[in-house]
């Protein structure tokens, strides 16, 4: 039958290195047996070095993608990476009004490992106040939870507290990556469901160089597992596994942060 298969969308941003961005999506749920379409917001000129240029897209050509894909899939599940800049934000929540695409996940990418911004200052509020309410799932890490919320994470009482701000502002489900905590030898992860239960995720830290594209790739993987049909609950467990094993066994490509492994 056409279009029984499980298919998934990723609205982001490309990387021309391959390791983060749409590709690290496009691979992810593909290991994860899911078909997977891209509107591109933004091209990066990137590596494992970092991202040396990017141009956001003519919003007229967001809406066509939208339309497109619309048009002809069945898309079960989306998730949102890098948007740029306030008028591709918007342009983002206004298809996604318009669209039936399944459970959005918003992975609210900010900064670059090396530093570089995917999302202007003026777009911030933006994202938090008309993209999370439109979330069955936000991932955001440490940095962008504190971005979002105001709210200076210094223990995990403040990452409750973050996590409960968030689903204030709309989001159904929250999951904070606590792989940026500072001074901890663990990467624990915080979830707080729709319906208030909470629990955290504990797994040691990964000491390698190769993490690029991990955000990217744990909400993808989300995503993927939404769109088969698992429960929140289970489609993060998965992520996080799936996570752990493709930065165990990150690839030696570049002269920087390399790229995970997704064929373990
Ligand atoms: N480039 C693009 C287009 C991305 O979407 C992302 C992450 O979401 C990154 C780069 C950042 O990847 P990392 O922080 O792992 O370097």
């Amino acid at each position: 039958m056409i279009n029984d298969y499980p298919q998934a969308l990723t609205i982001a941003g490309t990387d021309s290195g391959g390791g983060a961005g749409i590709p690290a999506d496009i691979k992810t749920m593909q290991m994860r047996g899911v078909y997977s379409a891209m509107v591109v917001v933004a091209v990066t000129a990137q590596n494992t070095l970092g991202v040396q240029d990017a141009l956001p897209m003519p919003e007229k050509l967001i809406d066509e993608q939208f339309a497109s894909i619309a048009d002809d899939l069945k898309i079960r599940a989306c998730k949102t990476g890098m948007l740029a800049d306030p008028t591709r934000v918007r342009a983002v929540v206004r298809n996604l009004k318009k669209y039936d695409l399944g459970p959005l996940i918003v992975d609210p990418v900010m900064v670059a490992k090396g530093g570089a911004k995917l999302l202007s200052d003026d777009a911030i509020t933006i994202v938090r106040d008309e993209l999370i309410p439109l979330a069955s799932l936000v991932t955001p890490n440490i940095p962008e939870a504190c971005e979002l919320t105001g709210i200076t994470i210094r223990d995990k009482n403040d990452i409750k507290k973050a996590a409960r701000e968030l689903q204030k502002q709309g989001a159904k489900n929250i999951l904070i990556k606590g792989g940026h905590a500072e001074s901890s030898d663990k990467a624990d992860d915080y979830i707080l469901f729709e319906d208030g239960n909470d629990m955290w995720l504990t797994a040691p830290r990964v000491d390698t160089k190769n993490t690029h594209g991990t955000g990217d790739t744990i909400s993808a993987c989300i995503t993927a597992e939404i769109a088969k049909g698992h429960s929140m609950e289970q489609a993060i467990m998965i992520g996080k596994t799936y996570v752990e094993k493709t930065i165990s066994k990150g690839i030696n490509v570049g002269h920087g942060h390399g790229p995970l492994n997704h064929w373990v």
